[in-house]
């Protein structure tokens, strides 16, 4: 799969793509990310990106003309115009990164993790000209209801998100059996917690590498969020781990994660119960 990333601060993204699971899917060439300069697209000699807002106000706006042939020239074909529209590849999905976009969940990332390739426009300053929501990008998209300074970091989030989705990209055969799992689990062969594929990540990624995971109480049938990890030392400045844990009874581990799940969502996200 590939990942272009359209911005106007190329070197933003040194470091980012060199480590973990997306080093190695872009070692083992599942996954190509490239960035691209929005300022090749420019055509006067200060290589200008923006403009002042039509109707007055504060700040710059991202002007449409490099945006579009930006990802033109990457499409290598012309997306058209006021009268004719060229058809799209429904396998490439054009995201504008936007505060004021649909926000980004675990379900979107499992539907981007199924594309050939997703072109991405980072915005700055106060934002892209609206042309580029309504005529050139697929979606426009907001990673929380927050404002950030640039579509840089948004876009590294989503393509970390998606990337770790693509078949081989875990490494980790355990991880990926594990998380194709759920079906199993679903259909009762085991007493382990359900894990669904439908839900938004909320914490960083677990020692064993398999990631923000969802739970689904076989009890009440609600999306819970992960249960609590622990790994040796089995005390640390006099704080245990529950016994359970270290007793061996597997049966009585899988209800205890299942209960601990349940207590942390209530505690952390009232709103999924
Ligand atoms: N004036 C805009 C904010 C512009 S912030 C507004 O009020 O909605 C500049 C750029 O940062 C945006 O164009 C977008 O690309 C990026 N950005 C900021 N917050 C974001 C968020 N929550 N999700 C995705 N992109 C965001």
């Amino acid at each position: 799969m590939r990942f272009d990333l359209i911005t106007i601060f190329p070197e933003f993204f040194a470091g980012p793509f060199d480590h973990g699971i997306l080093r190695r899917a872009r070692e083992a060439r599942l996954v190509e990310v490239n960035v691209q300069d929005l300022r090749v697209f420019t055509k006067d000699r200060h290589r200008t990106v923006d403009d002042r807002p039509f109707g007055g106000g504060e700040g710059m706006v991202l002007k449409p003309e490099p945006l579009f042939e930006a990802v033109e020239s990457l499409l290598g074909q012309s997306v058209g115009d006021v009268r004719q529209q060229t058809a799209r590849d429904p396998r490439t999905a054009i995201v504008l990164m936007s505060a004021a976009g649909r926000v980004f969940t675990q379900e979107t990332a499992r539907r981007y993790a199924q594309l050939e390739r997703i072109i991405f426009i980072c915005g700055r300053y106060e934002g892209v000209d609206e042309r580029v929501a309504e005529h050139l990008a697929t979606e426009e998209i907001s990673i929380g209801n927050f404002v950030l300074s640039g579509g840089e970091l948004p876009a590294m989030l989503v393509t970390d998100a998606v990337a770790r989705l693509i078949p081989g990209a875990l490494g980790n055969e355990a991880s990926s059996q594990n998380e194709s799992f759920s079906d199993s689990l679903t259909s009762g062969a085991t007493s382990l917690p359900v894990r669904v594929q439908h839900a938004a990540p909320l914490h960083a990624e677990t020692a064993d590498g398999l990631g923000p995971m969802k739970l689904e109480s076989p009890t009440t049938n609600h999306v819970l969020l992960d249960f609590p990890h622990y790994t040796r030392p089995a005390e640390y400045r006099g704080w245990g781990v529950p016994e359970v844990l270290i007793g061996g009874n597997h049966a009585e581990v899988a209800k205890w994660r299942r209960a601990a799940a349940l207590e942390k969502t209530k505690r952390n996200r009232p709103d999924l119960i």
